[in-house]
């Protein structure tokens, strides 16, 4: 069986795991996605996952390499580096479920932007400055 992984139990993997969840928990996974993720999910089912949340390309793009095109050193150092940025949390309020998001944009205000909310699976519209409802 080939999942994509080198080897989950080595250092490098599970050190790469632990990034890929925080990203993707900043991007609205839920406690059962983050467990699966560092447990037993392929690569390929995280960057589905990923791709689900609709995480920004450069992080899918290591998520996607890693295993493939960079090795274990470059895409850890990318996903901390990634993680580490200065990039603003936009807090909103799920209208339909009500659920907490956290929404990264590389601006301070969302203008405007469209998002799945990964709780109910309903499409959001932000087209004005977050409010908390
Ligand atoms: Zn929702």
């Amino acid at each position: 069986m080939n999942s994509g992984f080198p080897n989950r139990n080595a250092i490098a993997t599970r050190k790469i795991l632990d990034e890929v969840a925080i990203a993707l928990e900043k991007h609205g996974a839920n406690t059962k996605t983050v467990h699966a993720i560092k447990t037993r999910w392929s690569v390929n089912r995280i960057s589905e996952a990923a791709e689900k949340l609709n995480v920004p390309l450069v992080l899918l793009g290591f998520l996607r390499s890693w295993g493939n095109t960079l090795a274990d050193e470059e895409v850890l150092e990318g996903l901390h580096d990634w993680n580490q940025k200065a990039i603003p949390d936009h807090d909103i309020t799920c209208p339909n479920c009500k659920n907490h998001l956290v929404l990264n944009s590389p601006m301070d205000t969302i203008f405007m932007a469209r998002r799945t909310c990964p709780h109910c699976g309903e499409h959001l519209v932000i087209d004005d400055a977050p409010r908390a409802a």
